[in-house]
């Protein structure tokens, strides 16, 4: 049943209003502090093709976290299984930024997610690729099919002079032997990443193959096969809201990345994918408000995959 999705968004749009001033902008990252916290965006991609959008829906922001996702549907598009054997797909139960478990658990990360975890990863992709970041974003700008997606330098650089908890723990892995790479290297080719900025609609547009069991939706190219979109669906849905992904799963019944840019891609598979952007954190690190949104749309159209 096609469900008038414009009228569910725009009746979030307006219930999240109070809420906008209550999270808190991240300043760990100080350019990422700068943002307004009364901003709020959402857009929605079917799979039919049709889209819909309310509020700032076509202002770019800082993706941070969920370009984690991106790097991970990329290494595992072109290293398969073998990426398992240096990263686990267990939620850690501990900060996204954490260095504790890794000595304990002897320089595996806990899941792709976490930042030991995105380091890993992105150490794959420079033993791949000439330079791992510029691999994302060319894959995000595939996804999206919008070739003027780009990094943010400023934020980049604000993150780079400030890296010292993902040094130390890129430095860890690598007395491990888990990072192959130069420690520089990797943290510089993390943090362009992080700062890919995309607006709600281009992310929902972005993310959509993993809605469509790992097939672009409007051009038909396979990036994953089917088994392999459905684990990282388990992933995000396990692991890809911080340390609050049972709470998640609980409000929203959903797979989803969210990013401390305040960013939030949800998935409806087999019928759409949704992005949320309210840069207000809550005390997990999620969007405030856009978690919110994506319970209420969840609670609305009565479909999640539950
Ligand atoms: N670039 C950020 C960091 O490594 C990403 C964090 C996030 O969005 O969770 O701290």
């Amino acid at each position: 049943m096609l469900l008038d999705y414009q009228s569910i968004l725009d009746t979030i749009h307006r219930e999240v209003q109070p809420l906008l001033r209550e999270g808190k902008v991240a300043d760990y990252i100080p350019e990422l502090s700068k943002v307004s916290p009364g901003r709020f965006g959402m857009a929605v991609y079917c799979l039919d093709g049709r889209t819909f959008s309310a509020g700032d829906a076509d202002v770019k922001f800082s993706l941070q976290s969920i370009t984690k996702l991106f790097a991970l549907a990329l290494a595992f598009s072109r290293e398969g299984d073998v990426i398992w054997t240096r990263v686990g797909r267990e939620p850690s139960g501990n900060p996204f930024n954490s260095l504790v478990q890794l000595e304990y658990e002897r320089g595996i990360p806990r899941n792709p997610f976490i930042n030991a975890g995105a380091l890993v990863i992105t150490d794959i992709l420079a033993t791949r690729f000439v330079q791992a970041e510029i691999a994302v974003l060319q894959f995000v700008r595939m996804l999206a099919d919008e070739p003027a997606i780009d990094f943010d330098r400023i934020v980049a650089q604000s993150e780079q002079d400030t890296a010292h908890r993902n040094s130390a723990i890129a430095y860890f892995m690598k007395d491990f032997g888990n990072l192959h790479n130069p420690v520089a290297s990797v943290i510089g080719s993390y943090c362009r990443q992080c700062s890919i900025t995309m607006t709600c609609a281009e992310l929902a547009k972005a993310g959509s193959f993993l809605a469509q069991h790992g097939t672009i939706p409007w051009s038909g190219m396979e990036i994953l096969d089917a088994s392999s979109a459905k684990r990282l669906n388990a992933l995000m849905l396990t692991c890809g809201t911080y340390d609050a992904a049972g709470d998640f799963a609980y409000r929203v019944g959903l797979p989803a990345k969210s990013g401390v840019g305040g960013g939030i891609l949800a998935l409806m598979p087999g019928d759409a994918s949704i992005a949320v952007w309210s840069p207000g954190l809550d005390a997990t690190g999620n969007s405030l408000a856009g978690t919110y949104a994506l319970e209420r749309f969840t609670t609305l159209t009565a479909r999640s995959i539950f």
